[in-house]
């Protein structure tokens, strides 16, 4: 029996066209996710932020706040899942531009600066294989007011850097008092001799 026609599956041009964005009520499933994963931090001693990356309604990525526990500053939620995301990509041999242009990153606090140029990079990338969409690439909670690099200390996804990447869209507000009240709880716990300068550097 012969396939009907347009019913092929597997290439990127079909995937393409089966993205749509996530509805809010969607949107609010995952952030409830991400919150599982950030009262996971909050258990082993860590910042409690957690992130999924979602492609096509499948994650590839679910990372916490790991610094602590590897000794690497570097080691934000994000950028653990990022990682994750790059590996599913070579495990599975997909193209690692389709995968960012149809994966939505949630995740319960405002990315920083470092993670929201990371963000920035990536959207570079698909902006020069020429798959650029209006998607709402990061959902987050609450506002990270101490390093927040989505507007609250600077904004990274819309701000005009030339040569760091490209613009992406960033929504927040998701489940925001959940957040919030996990990083509160960290914070009365965690040991005052904590580093408290602050440097606020002019854009
Ligand atoms: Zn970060």
């Amino acid at each position: 029996m012969e396939p009907e026609p347009g019913t092929g599956t597997g290439t990127a041009a079909a995937a393409a066209a089966a993205f749509r964005p996530p509805e809010r009520q969607e949107q609010e499933r995952w952030m409830q996710r991400a919150l599982g994963t950030a009262k996971e931090a909050l258990e082993n001693g860590e910042v409690p932020v957690g992130c999924l990356m979602v492609y096509q309604n499948e994650i590839l990525g679910q990372g916490r706040n790991e610094v602590n526990e590897t000794k690497n500053a570097t080691r934000h939620a994000e950028m653990v899942a990022i990682d994750q995301v790059l590996e599913w990509c070579g495990q599975k041999g997909r193209d690692r531009a389709e995968v960012f242009e149809h994966t939505v990153l949630y995740v319960t606090v405002e990315p920083c600066i470092m993670c929201a140029a990371a963000l920035r990079l990536l959207k570079k990338l698909l902006f020069l294989l020429n798959l650029v969409t209006d998607i709402p690439l990061v959902v987050f909670g609450c506002q990270n007011e101490r390093f927040g690099g989505c507007g609250s200390v600077l904004n990274i996804p819309t701000d005009d850097l030339q040569h760091s990447g490209a613009p992406f869209q960033c929504i927040g507000g998701y489940r925001a008092e959940e957040a919030v009240e996990l990083l509160k709880t960290f914070y009365k716990a965690e040991n005052p001799n904590a580093p408290k300068s602050k440097v606020r550097k002019k854009q």
